[in-house]
């Protein structure tokens, strides 16, 4: 028998049991749902991983370069099919077992390259970066040229290992071969050309030379001085050519030496200061006196550099000014930064043009600058030349307003000493400039020498003492001269051909008044004895050329009639030689070629008249003719050629090509001619590195 509570128990046992059933049911519900899902999520994740495989393989399998995938150990994870193919020695399974990658790419380069990749692989594990590099497979000619890659791969913070990439550059680098040969091609095809033009150049320009040397016809003579000056334009144009073809074929070096600011800036700054004689333009100066005194660089590059733009400023300005303005930043004791800015107020650059400005054989405004002269070239040289100085250079204008080109470059210095105040300095040398210690009005003088720039410089120096000046270009001219006029002093130079000056000075002194009248030797052999030696041949004295403007105050004083002179109050500051040796070196131009302090003072400070003189020793052109001589072992003509070279490169400055020349007219003097052979091929070479220089 149950009791009653019993039953009521088990009732309420019996409904626990039914709800905790229904849980279990519930739960079991659950657990199925969720057991399903996971069965999902496995078979989606599966099938993710089934893709990605898939993926890969296809990536593997088409990727048109190779690709290695590899453990921080070296050794592969994935490999492109590309290499598995170039390789041949493995299958893909082996690859993803793990392979080293010196084992991979085995026989796919040279054992060299091989070795470098490795050690860039090392590199890179280490945590540095490896930039991309061309490799070219001129060992295994069948293999393609690699550009390779290599990166780390990261996974959060850690490094898993690396991806190497090698794409195939063959197409691209032979196209790029095949463009360079053909740019060599035609910078080889410029720089021969403007070679071959130039020979035929020197022989017009000699033949013209020779025209007005022999020929007395006006007519002649000016259609030679016509064929003279186009050949001078012309070669100049060719010149440029070269240097720019010189730049395009690699084969324009620039050196880096040592040189001294000071004189490198008063080179550019008296050329400047000649081209703008004709002008109402004003050449103003602003320069850092805190520049080091020297720099290392290519002076004579640096010089071309800045003479571009400063020309360029000449010919675009028609009034104002051009500021030449220096700045430098030192960085330490042996790195500074200079910057030179060339601003004008002149016709200034339309801002689209600006972007073209430094493109070769542009030029810009055609339609405005039409009577400017130009190739189009010189910019494009300046870029390249500073480009390859390692510096820069850009341009800012207005058009309308005017222009300004800054050229910065970071320099090594040589001499921290600080240049000081370049524009006093400079002009304490221009204020040495000559000026006549007297009047001579109505003094009466011939000069006789045959050749123009002697006297041209010897008129130039008697002008300030208002003296009366003839010149004669021959003995025969002179005796003419001499049978019209009285003279009271002849100079007469020594070599000259057809009559030389001692058969000159003997028939002056036959004519009539010969005899009373001094007659001064001028020689470009002033060596010691010279007097006595001049004086036994009947000259009063004699004078060297070039002629020093302070000698020629002694001499006038000397022979002029006392009564002539009238003593003006200006101080005699007749352009000093330098004092001493280091003031020398400071004043004068360091880059061999033209010493232009020396040039300035043979040319009375002067430096108009100084580039006049340079102006005229461009435009004598006499290398072809020494040509024309030397080949036609005319000794005697080419004698007295090599002689005026001597005397007119030093009237110039061009202290060393005088030099030369004088070496070779002693050669020829004592019959030498092995010393011409070897020698003359090179002057000529300097005669026109002073003439390409000017
Ligand atoms: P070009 O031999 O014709 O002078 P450049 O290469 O030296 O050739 O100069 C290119 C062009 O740039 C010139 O034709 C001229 O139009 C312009 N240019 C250069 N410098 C200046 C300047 N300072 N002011 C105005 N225009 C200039």
């Amino acid at each position: 028998m149950y009791s009653t509570f019993d039953e009521k128990q088990l009732k309420l046992e019996n409904k626990k049991l039914t709800r905790e059933v229904k849980r279990l049911k519930k739960d079991n519900e659950m657990l199925r749902i969720a057991n399903d899902q996971v069965t999902h999520t496995q078979a989606y994740i599966q099938r993710d991983v089934n893709r990605q495989v898939f993926y890969n393989n296809q990536l593997m399998r088409t990727l048109p370069f190779i690709l290695i995938l590899t453990d921080d150990q070296l050794q592969t994870v994935m490999i492109s099919d590309v290499l598995l193919k170039l390789s041949g020695k493995f299958r893909k399974e082996q690859i993803h077992m793990g392979v080293p990658v010196s084992d991979v790419l085995e026989g796919v380069m040279g054992e060299i390259d091989l070795h470098i990749v490795l050690e860039k692989c090392a590199t890179a594990l280490s945590g540095n970066p490896v930039e991309p590099y061309i490799i070219r497979n001129t060992l295994l000619p069948d293999k393609p040229d690699w550009q390779i890659n290599i990166r780390r791969m990261m996974s959060g913070d850690s490094m898993v290992g690396l991806n190497i990439m090698f794409v195939d550059m063959t197409d691209i680098v032979d196209a790029m071969e095949q463009a360079r040969a053909a740019d060599q091609a035609k910078g080889n095809f410029l720089a021969n050309m403007s070679h071959e033009i130039r020979t035929p150049m020197n022989a017009i320009s000699g033949m013209a030379e020779f025209i007005l040397r022999d020929s007395t016809d006006e007519a002649a003579r000016s259609y030679a001085n016509t064929i003279k000056s186009a050949s001078g334009t012309l070669i100049s144009i060719i010149n440029d050519v070269l240097d720019f073809s010189k730049i395009e074929s690699g084969k324009m070096k620039v050196v880096y030496e040592p040189f001294e600011v000071a004189s490198m800036l008063s080179d550019v700054v008296v050329m400047t200061r000649i081209r703008l004689t004709d002008k109402p333009v004003e050449l103003r100066l602003d320069i850092d006196g805190n520049l080091p005194a020297a720099l290392y660089g290519d002076e004579i590059r640096i010089k071309q550099v800045l003479i571009n733009i400063l020309g360029n400023a000449v010919k675009y300005t028609r009034k104002g000014h051009i500021l030449l303005k220096v700045r430098c930043d030192r960085e330490d004791d042996k790195y500074c930064c200079m910057k030179v800015m060339i601003e004008d107020t002149g016709l200034g650059i339309k801002e689209e043009d600006l972007e073209n400005i430094f493109s070769s054989f542009t030029q810009v405004d055609t339609r405005r600058n039409r009577s400017v002269e130009g190739t189009g070239l010189g910019l494009a040289i300046t870029k390249q030349l500073v480009e390859l100085m390692g510096g820069d250079i850009w341009v800012d204008s207005v058009y309308g307003e005017g222009t300004t080109f800054t050229y910065t470059r970071k320099c090594q210095i040589a001499d921290p000493t600080p240049v000081g105040n370049i524009e006093e300095r400079m002009s304490e040398v221009r204020s040495e400039a000559f000026r006549a210690g007297f009047k001579a009005k109505g003094a009466r003088i011939l000069v006789v020498d045959d050749n123009d720039m002697n006297l041209e410089v010897a008129r130039g120096i008697l002008t300030p003492y208002d003296i009366e000046v003839h010149t004669a270009v021959s003995g025969a001219e002179a005796l003419e001269c001499f049978s019209r006029h009285k003279y009271d002093l002849v100079f007469i130079d020594h070599m000259m051909p057809v009559m030389d000056g001692v058969e000159t000075l003997e028939k002056l002194r036959r004519m009539p008044g010969g005899d009373s009248t001094a007659m001064v030797a001028l020689t470009a052999n002033a060596l010691n004895g010279a007097e006595a030696e001049y004086k036994a041949l009947g000259f009063r004295d004699f004078l060297a050329k070039p002629v020093e403007p302070e000698k020629i105050d002694d001499i006038l004083r000397k022979y002029l009639p006392k009564g002539m002179i009238t003593e003006t109050k200006a101080v005699v500051v007749a352009a000093k030689p330098p004092e001493n040796e280091a003031a020398e070196k400071r004043e004068s131009s360091s880059d061999g070629i033209l010493d232009t302090a020396t040039g300035l003072k043979y040319c009375m400070g002067n430096s108009s008249f100084y580039g006049e003189m340079l102006d005229k020793f461009a435009s004598e052109i006499r290398d072809g003719l020494l040509e024309k001589l030397y080949g036609d072992k005319n000794w005697e003509e080419y004698r007295l050629a090599i002689h005026t070279v001597k005397s007119t490169a030093l009237t110039i400055g061009a202290v060393s090509l005088s030099e030369n020349a004088k070496a070779l007219e002693n050669a020829v003097k004592t019959g030498d001619i092995s010393y011409l052979d070897e020698n003359h091929p090179a002057l000529i070479k300097q005669y026109r590195e002073v003439v390409e220089h000017i």
